[in-house]
């Protein structure tokens, strides 16, 4: 699996979003360290609150698939996809600070570790 591979899957999850009430679709593609590839996009609700991130859907349906170890992820959007910042915690509890994430739209790309987007992450190991 390429990075390009990913991103095009994160722009296939992208049609999936279920976002009626801001129309700002995103899709997310993770790739676990035994090569499969989960993907998720944004689940809105009437409820604001209740919404769930591409990032947290991808990262969720791998977890409960048994999945724990990941390589990479790729999110994209129509503007750049930034992480929010549940969807950045959410990802410190699998990945080290090294865990490279790409945002992308049609036009542009950008490249980051989880350390550039959360550094002095709030981990396990800050509750010893
Ligand atoms: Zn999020």
């Amino acid at each position: 699996m390429t990075e390009r591979e990913l991103i095009a899957l994160a722009f296939e999850a992208k049609k999936r979003s279920y976002s009626p009430y801001s129309h700002f679709q995103v899709g997310a593609a993770l790739l676990c360290e035994d090569g499969s590839v989960y993907l998720g996009c944004n689940i809105e609700n009437a409820s604001y609150g209740a919404t769930n991130c591409a990032e947290r859907t991808a990262i969720f349906k791998a977890v409960s698939e048994g999945k724990t170890k990941f390589l990479m992820l790729a999110v994209a959007a129509d503007e750049l996809p930034l992480p929010c910042g549940i969807c950045r915690q959410v990802i410190s509890e699998f990945c080290g600070c090294e865990f490279p994430i790409i945002v992308a739209t049609d036009s542009e790309e950008k490249r980051f570790t989880l350390g550039d987007l959360l550094p002095n992450a709030f981990t396990s190991e800050s509750l010893n």
